[in-house]
């Protein structure tokens, strides 16, 4: 029986890793289905990690240390699926891709999420060279210079926004001309001088060079007409997918409570509604997507894991 089960091994799973070891827990198996490191290794460079400041270095890069670091106190990798998570008595069992069951005495639930893709022409050859689904990771490598948003959400007017104050300008794209957005956040897009707004328009074709991104062909669905737009990045959000998978039961049901878009509801201690199963980073409601505060909440998730272990 484990004392903790880990799953996922971005920075929250690492972290509850490095923490609940070296806090004395002996039997932690982080259950990671592919090469630990999570999202941030698909990003070309990372600069808004404190301590972390290397010009030029990847997400990779970025990651590499932690590995070392965070299984130094014990922690056990194993690279595997997990299927389902479910609580039996008082104890959790884990199934994993090959059909074996382990048991835990406690869950640290951390698979965080996965920003949508348009399935747009030069969307996979450009991605980290122009096209970006995160704004505060990279719209500071376009400081002062011309870039679009894809979408009509929340987000996408947020980002936008969030955008204005960096980029000389920005053009939000949208397939329909009414937005998904609250309504105050539409008002304080429009009156933003620097934002202009290209509705009713799709995006056919994203365009660049061994440089990167350089412009996009705009289908414009009301004359029909395609349109050239120079810009050099595209950010593009149009939803996010929660890694929610391994907390709905057989029925289909989640084991512990969520919210309408699947993110898992936690408290500031990161329990989950179930006893014993907490969750950590992206996968939890109003994560702001960001490896510090991934990292953080895998150390609050751990720290409790302790405390509960103890109670
Ligand atoms: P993730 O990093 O998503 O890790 C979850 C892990 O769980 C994955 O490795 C996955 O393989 C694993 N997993 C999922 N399901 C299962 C399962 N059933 N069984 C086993 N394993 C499973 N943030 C910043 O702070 N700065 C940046 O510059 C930055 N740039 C980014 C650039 C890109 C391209 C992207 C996509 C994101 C970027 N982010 C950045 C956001 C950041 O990467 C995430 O907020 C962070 O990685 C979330 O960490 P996490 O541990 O919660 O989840
Ligand atoms: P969202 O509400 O699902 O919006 C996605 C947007 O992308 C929609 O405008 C959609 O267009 C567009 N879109 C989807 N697929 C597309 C494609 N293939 N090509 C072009 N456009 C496409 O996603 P979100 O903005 O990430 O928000 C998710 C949820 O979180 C929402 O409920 C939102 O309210 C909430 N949220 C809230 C806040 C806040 O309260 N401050 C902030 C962020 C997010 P259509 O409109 O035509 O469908």
């Amino acid at each position: 029986m484990l004392d903790c089960a880990i799953i996922g091994g971005g920075p929250a799973g690492l972290t509850a890793g490095l923490y609940t070891t070296r806090g004395g827990l002996k039997d932690v198996v982080m259950f990671e289905m592919g090469l630990p490191g999570g999202q941030i290794t698909q990003s070309s460079e990372i600069e808004n990690y404190p301590g972390f400041f290397q010009k030029g270095k990847s997400g990779m890069d970025f990651m590499d240390t932690w590995q070392e670091q965070c299984f130094s106190f014990g922690l056990r990798h194993e690279m595997k699926r997990v299927e389902r998570v479910s609580k039996k008595g008082r104890y959790f069992e884990l199934i994993l891709e090959d059909n074996s069951r382990v048991e835990a005495k406690s869950v640290i639930v951390a698979t965080g999420s996965t920003p949508k893709r348009a399935d747009i022409k030069g969307e996979d050859e450009f991605f980290g060279r122009g096209v970006s689904t995160c704004a505060t990771c990279d719209g500071f490598f376009y400081k002062d210079r011309e870039v679009a948003v894809l979408g009509g959400g929340d987000t996408a007017l947020e980002e936008a926004h969030y955008l204005s104050n960096i980029c000389s300008k920005v053009y939000l794209i949208h397939r329909r001309d009414e937005f998904r957005a609250a309504p105050s956040t539409i008002e304080r897009v429009k009156n933003t001088p620097n934002i202009e707004l290209l509705t009713s328009r799709t995006i056919e074709e994203i365009r660049g060079d061994s440089m990167g991104v350089n412009g996009l062909t705009l289908k414009n669905l009301n004359s029909g007409n395609l349109e050239n737009l120079d810009i050099d990045g595209i950010f593009i959000f149009v939803g996010h997918n929660v890694n929610n998978e391994v907390i709905k039961g057989e029925d289909e049901n989640f084991i512990c409570d969520v919210n309408e878009y699947g993110q898992v509801i936690v408290d500031l201690r990161m329990r989950t509604s179930l006893e014993g199963l907490f969750c950590a980073g992206d996968l939890r409601v109003d994560a702001p997507k960001q490896v510090v505060c991934a990292a953080g909440d895998g150390a609050t998730s751990a720290l409790e894991v302790i405390s509960y272990l103890q109670n």
